[in-house]
């Protein structure tokens, strides 16, 4: 745990001096380094947007992971990957022979960028292999998938982290050690906003628009950024939900998932959350804390990059400044420490069920007209990111 402790002392080290200055600075560095001699083999199945656009390019700089199998049922897209990262044949797998991986010592991780319905066989498959599984959001489809995909993890004795980037990038990170110095004062609401514009002539949003494929839409595909976001800001669990929906049925997009579901969960503290997330509007990631003293604003706050953060209230206030970093090559990183026993795992498979479980809430509060729901569900996170997340500074 040395690397671990050394990374949360830079990280208090960091926002301490940056609550002292004029002007916030909690920087990463993110020039590439060497790679880690026990560097941890990745294999990637699927290889769509999120894949192509930005992990396999983060895996060329990552420290202590590297790419060590593709898997796709594309075998024209795999071998161009595959020559790009010096990759022979025998590392190319397709969604068929993928049970084969248990005899590549080459692949510790299998890292699971497919449809969310395709999430939980391959993650099971993954055990089964013998490797740990990094599992895109949200974990899957349905609250059995969830258990069932933990189960096997621990059947396996292997690691299962469900790839929340967010809670590992240090512009969030420094904005939840924000909430819990008590900048904003008492938390009194958090707002998020999350959508985008989809279109079913794309392959890549076709799936998310069929409920079988991604389990819930916009709420599924980018409210859980919401859900999940609003648990790290204020630290604590919803115990009641609400939710609406307003779809307008005859848009072909919408045949079988909503468009726009608006929520409010009630926490414990006496703070609300509320957002929406929806498939009709422009590119939208943003959310803001509202306390009794201040307000903490980021637009967009959950970006890939360009993320910008305010504290709004309080002109005399120094702003938060944090230097962006590869939040994909810095989240396997991460994963890679937790699979060498080097970093505790902050979003296992039990805080992907958790937001899973308030989602499935939300869309039965829906279904009956937005009665409330309970959400007491007993989940308590074992890992604040706030206090144990560091500013990786080698990807
Ligand atoms: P995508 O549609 O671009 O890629 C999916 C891949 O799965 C493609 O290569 C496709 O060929 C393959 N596939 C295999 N069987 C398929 C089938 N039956 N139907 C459709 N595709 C099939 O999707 P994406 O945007 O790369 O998303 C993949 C996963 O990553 C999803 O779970 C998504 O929620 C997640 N994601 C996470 C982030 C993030 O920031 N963490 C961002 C985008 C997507």
């Amino acid at each position: 745990m040395t690397n671990d402790l050394s990374r949360r002392g830079v990280l208090e080290m960091g926002l301490g001096a940056a609550l002292a200055a004029p002007a916030l600075t909690v920087a990463g560095d993110a020039q590439a380094q060497p790679r880690d001699h026990d560097s941890v083999g990745v294999a990637v199945v699927g290889l769509g947007k999120l894949s192509q656009e930005q992990i396999l390019p983060a895996l060329k700089r990552t420290k202590g992971a590297h790419l060590a199998a593709l898997v796709s049922g594309v075998p024209e897209k795999a071998k161009k990957w595959a020559t790009e990262f010096g990759l022979s044949g025998s590392a190319i797998y397709d969604y068929r022979n993928f049970d084969t991986i248990a005899q590549d010592p080459a692949v510790q991780i299998v890292y699971i960028v497919l449809p969310n319905s395709m999430h939980a066989d391959f993650t099971v498959r993954s055990f089964k292999a013998g490797k740990h599984v990094l599992c895109e959001k949200p974990m899957a489809v349905t609250l059995a998938e969830c258990e069932r995909m933990i189960r096997a993890g621990k059947a396996a004795k292997r690691q299962l982290m469900i790839a929340y980037r967010c809670q590992y990038d240090p512009f969030n990170v420094t904005a939840m050690q924000l909430m819990r110095k008590g900048v904003i004062g008492t938390p009194r609401l958090v707002n998020a906003v999350m959508g985008k514009q989809t279109d079913l002539a794309d392959p890549s949003d076709a799936w998310r628009l069929d409920m079988a494929m991604s389990g819930g839409g916009a709420l599924a595909d980018m409210g859980v950024y919401g859900i999940n976001g609003t648990r790290y800001l204020l630290n604590e669990e919803p115990t009641e939900v609400r939710g609406w929906a307003r779809t307008d049925k005859s848009d072909p997009r919408f045949r079988t998932v909503e468009d726009m579901i608006a929520w409010q969960m009630r926490f414990p503290s006496g703070a609300i959350g509320d957002g929406s997330s929806c498939f009709s509007q422009p590119g939208t990631m943003t959310w803001q804390a509202i306390g009794t003293d201040r307000r903490l604003v980021a637009d967009p706050g959950c970006f890939y990059g360009g993320n910008v953060m305010k504290i709004v209230g309080d002109k005399s206030y120094p702003q938060p400044q944090v230097k962006e970093i590869d939040q994909f090559g810095n989240e396997m990183n991460w994963f890679a420490d937790v699979v060498r026993g080097r970093a505790p795992n902050v979003s296992p498979g039990e805080e992907g069920l958790q937001d899973m479980r308030i989602m499935h809430a939300i869309m039965q509060s829906v279904a009956n007209g937005g009665t409330a729901v309970k959400t007491d569900f007993g989940y308590k996170r074992s890992y604040d990111p706030a206090t144990v997340v560091g500013i990786r500074t080698a990807i």
